[in-house]
C-alpha cells in the first residue's frame, strides 16, 4: 500500500457527522446578523503582507509569529488572512463604500495564525466577523455586542460572561503606557520571560499575561480607566447605559486588552468557563483610526470576531438538544425493476418535500441490511419497494426510530399526503 499523506497540524476537516453542527451554526449566525440589517461580504483569503503590518501592527503577536506570509511565484509578498478587518478596511477603501456613508457588513470563513495547536486553538480556524463603519456611537458598540448576546441566546449558551474596558484614544493611552512602564519596570525581575520582553515593546499585552505570578503584580497595576480623555470616558459611559438599557449584563475589567493595535475606546470579550483556557469565544471593539490609516477618509468603526470551532466545542456539548440532521427519509428496494421505481419515487418525493432530504438505498443488498445504513444516516422512515409492491403500486412505510409504529402498506396515490402527516409530527 502507498504511504497515507496526512493533513497540516493545526489544520482540520469537518466530517459528515459533525456538518450538521456547522450549518445549524452559520444559519443561525446569519438569520441573527439579517435580522439587525447587517449584509454579507466575501473577501479573498490572501491579501498583501503589508496590509496586516500597517493594520495589525509590527510589534504585535500576530505579524510577529503567527502570521502565514510568503512570496508568491510572482515575487508578490502575501499573506494568508490572519483575522478580517484589514481586508473589510482595505475592501471598503477600494471601492469606496464609506464616503458619507454607513456600513454594517458581516462576513465569516477561514484565518489563519501559526499557533502552538490545542483543544479551541488551531492554525486555520474560523470567525464570525460583524462590523460597523461610519457610526461615532456608542449606540451601535451597544447593538453590536446585543447582536453577539442574541446570537448566544438561540445558540442556547448560558452563563457567559461579558467583559468590557475602554482603552482610550492615542494620548490618553500614550500616557497610561508610561505609567503601565514605570510600574511594571519596578516589578521587572519578578515578570515572567515573554512579559519581560514586552514591557516595552507591547507593555499593555502584559496585562493580558496567563503566567500567575504575572498575573499577582499586574493586578495592583494602574488603571486605564484612570488615564481616559474625556471623549472616551463619555463613550465608555454611553456604552454601559446602552448595554444596560438593552439588558446585556457585563462586568468592566480594566485590565483587558486586545492582541491587535488598532484598538481605540471601548473593547469586550466574551468569556465562557466551559473550555479551559480557551475561554474566548468573542471579542471586539473600535477602531476609530484604522480606515485613515489604511488610506481612507476618517471613518469610526467597531466589530467583533467569533471564533467559530470555539463555539461548536460548546454545541458538542450540548448536542443532544439539537435537531436532528440528515435525511428524513431513505427509499429501499428489492431487485432491479424496484431498484429502478426507487429511483424514480426519491427524485418525485424531493419535487414533493424539499428541505426534508430523501436518500436513496443503492448498492443493492438484503433489506435488513438496507434498513441498517439507512438508520445509520438518521433518517426517520424507510420506503420499501420490492416487485410486490410494483405490482400493486404500493409501498411500505417503516418507522426507524419508532419501534412502536407498525410497518404499514400505502398506495403510491396516497403516499405524499401520509408522509405530509407523518413528517409534520
Ligand atoms: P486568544 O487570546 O485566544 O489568542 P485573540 O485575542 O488572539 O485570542 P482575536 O484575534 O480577537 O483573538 O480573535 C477573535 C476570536 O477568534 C477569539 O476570541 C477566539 O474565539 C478565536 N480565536 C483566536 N485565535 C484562535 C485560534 N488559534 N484557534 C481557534 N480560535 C481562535
Ligand atoms: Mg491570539
Amino acid at each position: 500500500m502507498a504511504q497515507k499523506i496526512q493533513s497540516i497540524r493545526g489544520f482540520n476537516d469537518v466530517l459528515p457527522a459533525d456538518s450538521g453542527l456547522w450549518q445549524h451554526l452559520h444559519d443561525t449566525a446569519r438569520g441573527v446578523f439579517e435580522d439587525y440589517g447587517y449584509a454579507e461580504i466575501r473577501l479573498p483569503v490572501v491579501e498583501r503582507t503589508d496590509l496586516y503590518k500597517r493594520a495589525v501592527g509590527e510589534v504585535t503577536d500576530v505579524v510577529e509569529k503567527e502570521m502565514y506570509a510568503f512570496e508568491d511565484r510572482g515575487g508578490e509578498h502575501i499573506a494568508l488572512r490572519p483575522e478580517f478587518t484589514a481586508g473589510v478596511v482595505r475592501m471598503g477603501v477600494e471601492h469606496g463604500l464609506f464616503h458619507n456613508s454607513q456600513q454594517r457588513v458581516w462576513c465569516t470563513g477561514p484565518v489563519f495564525r501559526y499557533e502552538r495547536p490545542q483543544a479551541g486553538r488551531y492554525r486555520q480556524f474560523h470567525q464570525l466577523n460583524v462590523e460597523a463603519y461610519g457610526i461615532n456611537g456608542p449606540d451601535v458598540d451597544a447593538e453590536l455586542i446585543a447582536m453577539s448576546a442574541r446570537l448566544w441566546k438561540k445558540l442556547g449558551f448560558t452563563g457567559l460572561r461579558l467583559e468590557i474596558n475602554s482603552l482610550g484614544q492615542a494620548e490618553a493611552r500614550a500616557r497610561y503606557r508610561a505609567a503601565l512602564i514605570e510600574f511594571l519596570e519596578r516589578h521587572e525581575s519578578s515578570l515572567d520571560e515573554d512579559s519581560r520582553r514586552r514591557l516595552h515593546a507591547n507593555p499593555l499585552r502584559v496585562l493580558d499575561s496567563k503566567v500567575p505570578t504575572t498575573q499577582a503584580i499586574v493586578a495592583d497595576a494602574p488603571s486605564i480607566l484612570d488615564y481616559l480623555d474625556a471623549d472616551s470616558a463619555a463613550h465608555f459611559d454611553g456604552l454601559r447605559q446602552g448595554l444596560s438599557d438593552l439588558g446585556v449584563d457585563h462586568v468592566v475589567n480594566p485590565r483587558l486588552v486586545r492582541g491587535l493595535d488598532y484598538y481605540t475606546k471601548g473593547v469586550f470579550e466574551w468569556i465562557t468557563t466551559e473550555l479551559g483556557a480557551q475561554g474566548t469565544i468573542c471579542a471586539g471593539g473600535r477602531y476609530d483610526t484604522l480606515v485613515e490609516q489604511l488610506g481612507g477618509g476618517p471613518t469610526p468603526a467597531v466589530g467583533w470576531a467569533s471564533g467559530v470551532e470555539r463555539l461548536i466545542l460548546l454545541l458538542q456539548a450540548k448536542a443532544a438538544e439539537l435537531p436532528a440532521s440528515g435525511p428524513a427519509l431513505v427509499v429501499c428496494s428489492l431487485g432491479e425493476a424496484a431498484q429502478r421505481e426507487a429511483a424514480r419515487l426519491a427524485e418525485t418525493l424531493r419535487d414533493r418535500f424539499p428541505g426534508a432530504g430523501v436518500q436513496l438505498s443503492v448498492g443493492g443488498g438484503k433489506l435488513p441490511a438496507q434498513f441498517k445504513r439507512a438508520d445509520r444516516s438518521g433518517a426517520r422512515y424507510a420506503l420499501v419497494l420490492g416487485e410486490a409492491e410494483i405490482a400493486a403500486r404500493q409501498v411500505q412505510v417503516k418507522s426507524l426510530r419508532d419501534a412502536a409504529f407498525p410497518q404499514e402498506t400505502c398506495s403510491w396515490a396516497e403516499l405524499p399526503a401520509r408522509l405530509e402527516s407523518l413528517l409534520s409530527r
